[in-house]
């Protein structure tokens, strides 16, 4: 019998897998541990509303202190978990001495990359933006008239210059590799944002990566870049990415490779411990994946939550979605590209409404909807369903989204 679950790290997963355990009724004791300071909090807004000023603290907090009081979710604030004992069913912690567990979820998140000291990443005025801590740092930089360098050019890269230049910044946005977002979506929504970027007055250069940074002082004040130019800087944030925090889980032996290694069922190499969120690599279409997303992060939580209590399927089966907002872009995305071999773009129904669709033969894997709502509900129905929609129609922007054909095509993409 489960009778006390330890949770290591405080944020959407933790907070998502404690919730569930209570929902279904779970009695016996919950502990996270976490090394913030604060109260869980969502991230998404970090990047967002919350470094434009436009989203108060309080509004960040997953749930309200009296919930985790109501609900006898013990929460250890500034606590760290140092080590994990297999044997002893135990874990050191910095300040708790060793807390003893019979079921064990590590949800430890993960790390920014950060510019190596070699190139100047130690300088006072070079940032990364993954924490509360982190963003209130940048929120004291961020002035109207600064030059800021954003070096990268992910979602957060790109969120970042988008808040920036809102908020009257000089923005000059860097990406090394030969267009933004090449990891993450295909070439025609990188166009798209590479234009509204342009547009806006960001100075993005892509294939150019930051040869080093030049100090004056503890600041860095002008940028060296790999195509021979240099652009002044007032502050820098690195956007180049996360390193999954699976130290611990090297550390009790755990299998681990970029993240912890987990079964369909969320179980890590010792069946007492599971493995949520970013820092866990999963199997998903054949290969070990790592999903940083607030919708894995929830829905892992809550599937291992019901999983220690016997009520959930064998696999762990995700629906993924994610979002960004840059300017007054909203980007929905439903579903996971990974291995597609084309895309159908349909323009919206409304001005600047566009709507880019991922397909492998046949069978759709993922849409890209900006400023497009009903492209992405349509998209996440279908996907949910295992229909595709017919390609020639899909591409036909007077044919009602609703009025377009689909193919069954979950058989195709089992066998
Ligand atoms: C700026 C920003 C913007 C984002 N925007 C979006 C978005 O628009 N849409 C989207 O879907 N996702 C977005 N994400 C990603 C999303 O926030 C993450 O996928 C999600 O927060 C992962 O949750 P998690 O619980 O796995 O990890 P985290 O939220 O990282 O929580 C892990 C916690 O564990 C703590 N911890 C680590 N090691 C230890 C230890 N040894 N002992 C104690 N505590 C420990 C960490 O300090 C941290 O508090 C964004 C992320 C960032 C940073």
């Amino acid at each position: 019998m489960t009778q006390r679950v330890v949770i290591i790290g405080g944020g959407q997963a933790a907070v998502s897998a404690a919730l569930r355990l209570r929902s279904q009724s779970f009695e016996g004791s919950i502990e996270i541990l976490c090394e913030e300071p604060g109260l869980p909090y969502q991230r998404p807004p970090l990047s967002k509303k919350y470094l434009k000023g436009e989203l108060d603290r309080e509004r960040l907090h997953l749930r309200p202190e009296e919930v985790y009081q109501d609900l006898k979710i013990t929460l250890h604030r500034e606590t760290q978990a140092h080590f994990i004992d297999r044997l002893k069913k135990h874990v050191a912690t910095s300040n708790r001495g060793a807390i003893v567990y019979d079921k064990l979820i590590l949800a430890t998140g993960a790390t920014p990359r950060c510019l190596p000291a070699s190139v100047g990443g130690d300088l006072e005025n070079v940032y990364t933006c993954r924490s509360l801590a982190d963003a209130d740092l940048l929120s004291g930089e961020v002035r109207p008239g600064q030059r800021l360098l954003v070096v990268g050019g992910g979602y957060i890269g790109l969120e970042m210059a988008a808040v920036a230049i809102d908020l009257g910044l000089e923005v000059t946005l860097i990406e090394m590799q030969d267009r933004i977002l090449n990891r993450v979506a295909a070439h025609e929504t990188a166009q798209w944002f590479r234009k509204l970027h342009l547009d806006r007055g960001v100075d993005l250069r892509e294939g150019v990566g930051l040869e080093r940074l030049i100090a004056d002082g503890n600041r860095a004040t002008l940028a060296a870049l790999s195509d021979g130019s240099a652009v002044g800087v007032d502050l820098v944030v690195a956007g180049i990415g996360v390193s999954a925090n699976d130290r611990l889980a090297r550390s009790a032996g755990l299998f681990v490779e970029n993240g912890v290694l987990t079964d369909e069922s969320c179980l890590t190499s010792d069946p007492d411990i599971y493995a949520i969120g970013d820092c866990a690599a999963f199997p998903f279409r054949g290969e070990m994946t790592r999903l940083e997303s607030v919708q894995n992060a929830c829905d892992q939580g809550e599937y291992v939550a019901e999983h220690i209590l016997g009520q959930a399927p064998a696999n762990y089966l995700p629906e993924p979605w994610f979002w960004s907002d840059q300017y007054d872009v909203s980007l929905k995305i439903a579903g996971f590209n990974r291995g597609f071999d084309h895309v159908v773009t349909r323009p919206g129904e409304k001005p600047g409404a566009i709507s880019l669709w991922y397909f492998i033969g046949e069978r759709l894997l993922a849409v890209d909807a900006m400023n497009d709502a009903k492209a992405y509900m349509m998209g996440k129905r279908w996907l949910a369903k295992g229909q595709s929609p017919d390609q020639i129609a899909l591409a036909d922007p007077d044919l009602p989204i609703k009025d377009i054909p689909t193919k069954d095509t979950q058989a195709a993409a089992a066998a």
